[in-house]
């Protein structure tokens, strides 16, 4: 059993669903899991501030503006007036279902409940034309098995037992479709996975299932060594650890949900980001294996805040790093890199939510800089077996750029530099010359 994830884009028009209708219909076993058509949920994101709002006639307008769109999609996509009609009959129910938050109070739970019909909508949706084309599938319903508990982390348990038990209905079919992003949370009411947790979805899917393999179908050929839209000859990485991926998917690389390697990791299935617009491609396996060492990519991940406290008490003193992370553990706040010397500790953190909270804490400890605008620039690859001096070839590329921290050692699979956000497009293609271009004219 394989799992096949579309996004937004890869079934965001009526054309788009039918390729992905061609790409699926092999005859292997495998469950398919969607995202919501391109844009729905930044729409229905819309549709839900203007309920909070209660201007409701606004509502109404962009739900009747979201209707409209699906009704084109509807008569793009079938060829026989009754699937129309059917399809039509389902969005109406689903855009009245919208439509009736606007008679009422809205809350959050209201607001998750139109999160979901974006995926319920596209996968119903692509179910309908499967039945047009005589493709035989089964809809699963996700909110039957996807669950997050009350730290809204996944249930993993409850989802392979479910999951199971809903495979087991049909035990002759052999291609499932289902959505992403959606689940149940410890109250058993309608949530999500978050923003862009389709893939997340997918790789739990994966791993409930004991799937061969996942696949991630986006717009773009695999997760590039550094980011296309702002340095020029980037080129897909064939291959990458399930450690490298992490990193490079948490610091900036967008093609995949920071999250979702782990699922897969723990049950060493392999994840294969692949392209819908060019489906020969190789794209980017994701495994167990590393590969050769060196320097693999470059990402950049902004909206960093660096602190830093500054005690003549860190001085040979034990007990002063503990009182410092309490503090931002009491807010709820990740740190992602730190650098200390004997006198001072610096930090990022990328949620400044309790930023004064913190800051005001700290400064009983020391004292304290924050520096806002920041970015962390994170270089993957595997540094032990690497052998070819690629600090060298970092602090060479990047002479000319005030490095606010530099963090190597936590991990071998990362080396992390803090620069103001103001110099990052400049760094990623001095990294860019420096690594990549004169390593290719190299070889
Ligand atoms: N539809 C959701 C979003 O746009 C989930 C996803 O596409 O991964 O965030
Ligand atoms: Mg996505």
């Amino acid at each position: 059993m394989k799992v096949l994830k579309f996004g937004g884009t890869s079934v965001g028009s009526a054309e788009r669903m039918k390729a992905v209708a061609d790409l699926i219909n092999d005859g292997s076993p495998k469950i398919v899991v969607l995202s919501a058509m391109s844009g729905t949920t930044n729409q229905l994101v819309q549709i839900a501030e203007t309920l909070y709002q209660n201007a409701n006639q606004e509502a109404n307008a962009l739900i009747d503006a979201l209707h409209d769109k699906y009704k084109q999609v509807v008569e793009a996509l079938y060829l026989t007036d009754d699937k129309k009609k059917q399809a039509l009959e389902l969005i109406s129910h689903h855009f009245d279902h919208i439509r009736s938050f606007t008679l009422d109070l809205f809350t959050i739970y209201e607001e998750r409940a139109v999160l979901a019909q974006g995926e319920l909508l596209s996968t119903a949706l692509f179910q309908f034309f499967l039945e047009e084309q005589g493709i035989p599938s089964v809809l699963l319903p996700a909110l039957n098995f996807m669950k997050i508990d009350e730290n809204e982390e996944p249930d993993t348990a409850y989802i392979s037992k479910n999951l199971k038990l809903e495979l087991e209905k049909h035990p002759d079919a052999t291609l499932f479709i289902t959505q992403g992003y959606i689940c149940r949370n410890a109250f058993g009411e309608v949530d999500n996975l978050k923003r862009g947790g389709s893939d997340y979805s997918a790789s739990l899917i994966g791993a409930a299932a004991d799937a061969s393999e996942i696949q991630i179908w986006t717009d773009i050929d695999g997760m590039h060594n550094n980011d296309p839209r702002i340095v020029k000859n980037t080129f897909p990485i064939a291959e990458l650890s399930f450690d490298e991926a992490a990193e490079l998917a948490y610091f900036g690389a967008k093609i995949l949900h920071p999250s979702s390697v782990q699922p897969a990791k723990q049950k060493n299935i392999p994840v294969r980001l692949l392209n819908t617009m060019q489906p020969q491609a190789q794209g980017t396996t994701i495994s167990a294996q590393t590969g050769k060492g060196g320097i693999k990519a470059v990402a950049a991940k902004d909206g960093i805040t660096a602190i830093k406290i500054k005690s003549g008490r860190m001085l040979l003193a034990y007990g002063f790093l503990r009182s410092v992370f309490e503090v931002f553990e009491r807010y709820k706040t990740p740190i992602d890199m730190i650098t200390t010397s004997e006198v001072a500790v610096s930090l990022t953190i990328d949620n400044p939510k309790f930023l004064a909270e913190i800051t005001r804490e700290l400064q009983e400890y020391g004292q304290v800089e924050v520096d806002q605008d920041q970015t962390i620039i994170c270089i993957v690859g595997d540094f032990i077996a690497d052998r070819s001096g690629s600090g060298l070839k970092i602090f060479k590329a990047l002479r000319d750029i005030p490095l606010r921290m530099i963090s190597y050692g936590g991990s071998k699979n990362n080396i992390s530099l803090l620069i103001n956000t103001t110099d990052k497009e400049r760094s990623l293609v001095l990294l860019n010359e420096g690594i990549f271009e004169r390593n290719n004219s190299n070889a």
